[in-house]
């Protein structure tokens, strides 16, 4: 998607450690009319395939993955990283190593929300090592639903977690494929 590429080349920083910030416009601002279009994209790509179901982990998941429910017309559930004391007892858990904060989170999201007869979309903000759609997998196979495959609005190809993951015959699509990246430089895969 060529207006995920000019936003990170307009909005984003490259930060030390490969992390790239798109706070302005992707997790803590959120452009909604842009976010709107990343929702029809997604919507476009999957389209036919009958997926019901749209899952994403909190928080900066949410913003792509309620714009893509919402365009597809599917319920948008959300994998939880903190427990809370109305949450259902009744679990689907996966543990997941985090890019960004280094450590090991529980995630976890209540049985009642997933049904074996789901077809169900991953959505994510960030592809990176692939640890965190490993997780949602997890939760997607213990529930015996099936897996549609995943939508990503940036994926850090160099770090290798999309190529593992359509390596083992998951369908992985980015709206913005980064091959590499250094401060003040963001190079795009050529399509
Ligand atoms: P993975 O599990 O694929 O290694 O990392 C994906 C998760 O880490 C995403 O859910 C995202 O929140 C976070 N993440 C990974 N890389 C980046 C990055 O460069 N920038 C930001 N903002 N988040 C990232």
């Amino acid at each position: 998607m060529k207006a995920m590429e000019e936003k990170i080349l307009t909005c984003g920083q490259v930060l030390p450690g490969n992390v790239l910030k798109v706070g302005n416009f992707l997790n803590q601002q959120l452009d909604v009319d842009f976010l709107t279009e990343v929702g029809k994209e997604i919507a476009r790509l999957y389209d036919g395939v009958g997926v019901t179901k749209i899952i994403t982990i909190e928080a900066s998941g949410i913003a792509i993955a309620v714009m893509a429910a919402q365009a597809m017309h599917v319920p948008c559930v959300i994998v939880k990283k903190h427990s809370s004391a109305n949450q259902s007892k009744d679990l689907y858990t996966a543990e997941i190593a985090s890019f960004t904060h280094g450590n090991t989170y529980t995630a976890a999201v209540a049985k009642e929300y997933i049904n074996s007869n789901d077809n169900i979309l991953i959505v994510d903000d960030f592809l990176a090592c692939g640890n965190a759609i490993i997780g949602m997998k997890k939760i997607i196979d213990d529930a015996g639903a099936k897996l549609a495959g995943c939508a990503i609005a940036i994926e850090k190809c160099f770090q290798n977690g999309g190529n593992s993951l359509r390596a083992s015959g998951i369908r992985v699509e980015s709206l913005a494929m980064i091959k590499s990246m250094s401060e003040n430089f963001v190079e795009f895969v050529k399509p």
